[in-house]
């Protein structure tokens, strides 16, 4: 695992049969201090996974062998390694079966080096913090500070008094902070497993809380919305 401070590179896998991509990927991190090793089909890709423990995984979901949710499927039996899901525009359906199969987050092609980059940054940082236990219980950007320890929301140094929908929403956010949620998973984290279908819970939840965070509700800075798939709360 690699940071700003140096440290040994983190190595990412690719799973991608699409030549160009892999181009595009492999002079994107050459210049960087991360390792990348490829794997052309699900199958090869298994075998990496489990023969180089890589830090993160970049999964193509059409593969020519397996399904792209296949490969998250197994790799989610025995591994807990970053899963970002590759995939073209347009097909949201597949992104989101992905995230609920497992994987942590897309990156929709095509894609720049920098989207790439923070991407596998925020796994990074996700995958230290799970693996330590040590997420940071204070969480503030745009003016927003959230205290997880104290339970205490305040926006430009003004208390905001939250009902305790809102606050178990805020809270499934911050705590997945810079990666993407889809509805189902935020509406089973907050009202249950029964309420997985149920979307307007969530859209009306989402405008309160962004009216009561936002500097400019109909333009979040901090809530984001990832259209057709879910949320997405701002990097801390
Ligand atoms: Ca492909």
């Amino acid at each position: 695992m690699t940071d700003a401070s140096g440290g040994p590179a983190a190595t990412v896998l690719l799973i991608e049969d699409e030549p160009q991509i892999r181009r595009f990927l492999r002079s994107a991190l050459a210049a960087g201090p991360l390792t990348l090793i490829e794997a052309g089909t699900g199958r090869e890709g298994l075998a990496q996974a489990a023969g180089r423990k890589p830090d993160v995984v970049l999964l193509d979901l059409g593969l020519p062998d397996l399904d792209g949710l296949d490969v998250t499927r197994q790799l989610r039996e025995w591994s807990p390694v970053p899963i970002i899901v590759i995939s073209a525009r347009g097909r949201e359906q597949d992104k989101i079966d992905a995230l609920d199969a497992g994987a942590d987050d897309y990156l929709t092609k095509p894609f720049s080096i920098g989207e790439l980059q923070a991407r596998i940054r925020v796994a990074l940082r996700h995958a230290a913090a799970r693996a330590t236990d040590t997420g940071d219980p204070v969480y503030e950007a745009h003016g927003l500070r959230v205290d997880l320890a104290k339970r205490e929301v305040t926006r430009d140094g003004a208390m905001v008094h939250l009902t305790p929908t809102e606050y178990r929403l805020l809270t499934a956010l911050v705590k997945h902070a810079g990666r993407v949620l889809t509805h189902r998973q935020l509406l089973r984290e907050v009202w249950g497993p029964g309420a997985q279908e149920q979307s307007h819970y969530l859209r009306v939840y989402v405008n309160q809380l962004r009216q009561k965070l936002e500097a400019d509700a109909t333009r979040p800075q901090l809530l984001k919305t990832e259209p057709g798939v879910g949320y997405r709360f701002a990097e801390g």
